[in-house]
C-alpha cells in the first residue's frame, strides 16, 4: 500500500509521526477511507492494554511524539495551551517557572503526555482536592475519524454559546477521535507545602481524620492517601497498623494535626514524618515502592475501584469475609481514601483462571452493590473491554454503541477498545 504521509511498517504494524495536526488530519482520513485501526499513542503508560494494537487488524499508530509544544503560558487568562504530545512533568515545570500550577499529578509524570492524559480523564494523587483533569481543561483541539479538525479551543471562564462538544473527548481513550491541542486551566501556586506519614490502628479512625481534617482545612487539603497493613508491612518491614500520607498547600504555615493529637480517639496516632516544601520527597518515594511491590512480591491481580467513602468500611468487611472462606486470596490494599478510589489488588494461589474469575466476579458484584464504579482511573482500554456490557445498563451500552458509529461510521477508533466492536 503506499501512503501519503511516512510511514514505519513492521509487519502489521504501522507507525506515523504527524508534526501537526494538519498531519493528524491526513493521516485519520487515508485510515478511515482503508478501514485501518487507529491507534493514537502518548506515553504508553496506561496499564489498560490501551495501546495495543490489534492482531487481526492493520495498525496505524499515530504517535504524538513530536508534537510536543508548549505554545502558550497566558499569565492573565492562567491557561497553558500544550500540543497533545507534551508531557505532563514539563506542563507541570514550565508552569511552575510563571508562578503558577497545573495540579494534576501522577507517578509516571515524566513519561504520560497531556492527550493520554485527557482520554483517560486522569485523576492521581492530589483528586481530592483539584478533581480529575477535566476540571482542568478550558477547550481542546480534535480530530473526527474522517479527518475533520475541530477547533474547540477558549480561554473564556463563561461561555455557554453552544454546549462544550469536546467534553465527549475527555475519558473517551481515543475512541470518538484523536485529541491534538489543549487549553489547561493553571492555579496560583501556594507558598507552603506539608506532608506527614502517619501510623493508625485502624480504617474507621482514618475515615474520621479524613472528616475532621476536610473540615477543618477544606482549602488546604490535597491529598489523603491510604495504606493497609499488608502493603504497609512490606513498605516497613515491621509489624505494621495503617498508614496514611497527608499532604497540604497552604499560605499559612501551620501544624495541621496539632488539633487531631489533642483529641482521644486518636491517642495512638503516630506522625512518623514531616515534610515541608521538599523537592526530593522521601514519603512519596515510599508511595511509588508500594506500587512497585505489588509486583515483586506477586499481587498481580489488580482491580482499580472507587466507593463513596462511607462504604469503605462495609467493603472492607464483605472482603475479610470472603478470604476467610476462600484462603486463597490475599489482599493488597492501598488508595486515595480522599477521593474514595481503592487499589484494591491480591495474590492468587493457585493463580488459575477459575481463581481469578471467582475473584473478579466477587469484586465487581461487591463494588457494584455499594454504588461504586470497577473502573476508577486506569480505564478499560482493550483489557477490560468486557465490562461495560456485564456491568453497564442496556440503556447506556446502546446509546454509547449508537454514538461511537455516528462519529466513527467505519470503527476505525479503537477497535476492541472500552468494548469489542
Ligand atoms: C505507575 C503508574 C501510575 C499511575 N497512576 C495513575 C494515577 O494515579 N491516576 C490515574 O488516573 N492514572 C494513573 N495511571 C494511568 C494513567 O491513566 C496513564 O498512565 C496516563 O494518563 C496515560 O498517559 P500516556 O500519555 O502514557 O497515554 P498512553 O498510555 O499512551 O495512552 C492512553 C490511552 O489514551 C489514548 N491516547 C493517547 N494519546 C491520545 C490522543 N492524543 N488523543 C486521543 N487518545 C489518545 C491511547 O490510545 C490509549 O487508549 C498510572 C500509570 C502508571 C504506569
Amino acid at each position: 500500500m503506499k501512503y501519503p504521509f511516512k510511514v514505519i511498517q513492521k509487519d502489521n504494524e504501522l507507525k506515523a509521526l504527524p508534526r501537526n495536526t494538519k498531519d493528524v488530519s491526513t493521516i485519520m482520513k487515508f485510515c478511515n477511507k482503508k478501514k485501518i485501526n487507529i491507534i493514537p499513542l502518548g506515553g504508553e503508560t496506561n496499564r489498560v492494554e490501551g495501546t495495543k494494537g490489534q492482531s487481526k487488524s492493520l495498525n496505524m499508530f499515530i504517535d504524538f511524539k513530536e508534537m510536543n509544544k508548549i505554545e502558550e503560558i497566558d499569565k492573565e487568562n492562567m491557561i497553558v495551551t500544550a500540543q497533545a504530545g507534551t508531557k505532563l512533568k514539563k506542563i507541570q515545570n514550565e508552569s511552575s517557572k510563571k508562578g503558577l500550577i497545573f495540579p494534576v499529578n501522577i507517578a509516571p509524570s515524566d513519561k504520560c503526555t497531556i492527550g493520554g492524559n485527557i482520554s483517560t480523564n486522569v485523576g492521581g494523587l492530589q483528586t481530592l482536592k483539584y478533581g480529575n483533569i477535566e476540571d482542568h481543561i478550558n477547550g481542546l483541539e480534535v480530530v473526527l475519524s474522517d479527518g475533520t479538525i475541530l477547533d474547540f479551543q477558549s480561554k473564556l471562564k463563561k461561555d455557554n454559546f453552544g454546549p462544550k462538544l469536546w467534553k465527549i473527548f475527555c475519558g473517551s481513550e481515543g475512541i470518538f477521535g484523536t485529541i491534538t491541542k489543549a487549553n489547561l486551566k493553571l492555579l496560583p501556586k501556594k507558598k507552603y507545602k506539608t506532608t506527614y506519614l502517619v501510623k493508625i490502628d485502624n480504617l474507621a479512625k482514618a475515615n474520621k481524620l479524613l472528616k475532621n481534617l476536610r473540615n477543618d482545612h477544606y482549602d488546604d487539603l490535597i491529598s489523603f492517601e491510604i495504606i493497609f497493613p499488608i502493603p504497609s508491612y512490606y513498605l516497613f518491614k515491621k509489624k505494621s497498623n495503617y498508614h496514611l500520607i497527608i499532604e497540604f498547600s497552604s499560605n499559612h504555615k501551620i501544624n495541621f494535626l496539632n488539633n487531631i493529637k489533642k483529641q482521644k480517639i486518636f491517642d495512638n496516632l503516630k506522625i512518623l514524618k514531616i515534610e515541608r516544601n521538599f523537592s526530593k520527597s522521601w514519603i512519596w518515594s515510599k508511595r511509588e515502592e508500594l506500587v512497585y511491590n505489588q509486583s515483586k512480591y506477586n499481587f498481580l491481580q489488580k482491580f482499580d475501584i472507587c466507593l463513596p467513602i462511607n462504604k469503605w468500611s462495609y467493603f472492607t468487611k464483605e472482603v475479610n469475609k470472603f478470604i476467610q472462606i476462600n484462603k486463597i486470596f490475599t489482599p493488597y490494599f492501598f488508595g486515595h481514601l480522599g477521593d474514595g478510589n481503592l487499589h484494591c489488588n491480591f495474590k492468587v494461589e493457585p493463580n488459575t483462571k477459575k481463581n481469578i474469575n471467582l475473584l473478579s466476579k466477587f469484586i465487581y458484584d461487591l463494588t457494584i452493590t455499594c454504588d461504586g464504579s470497577i473502573a476508577a482511573e486506569h480505564g478499560l482500554g482493550v483489557l477490560k473491554n468486557k465490562l461495560l456490557i456485564k456491568y453497564k445498563s442496556k440503556n447506556y451500552y446502546e446509546f454509547l454503541k449508537k454514538f461511537k458509529k455516528h462519529l466513527d461510521p467505519n470503527l476505525v477508533l479503537g477497535k476492541n477498545k472500552l468494548f469489542k466492536t
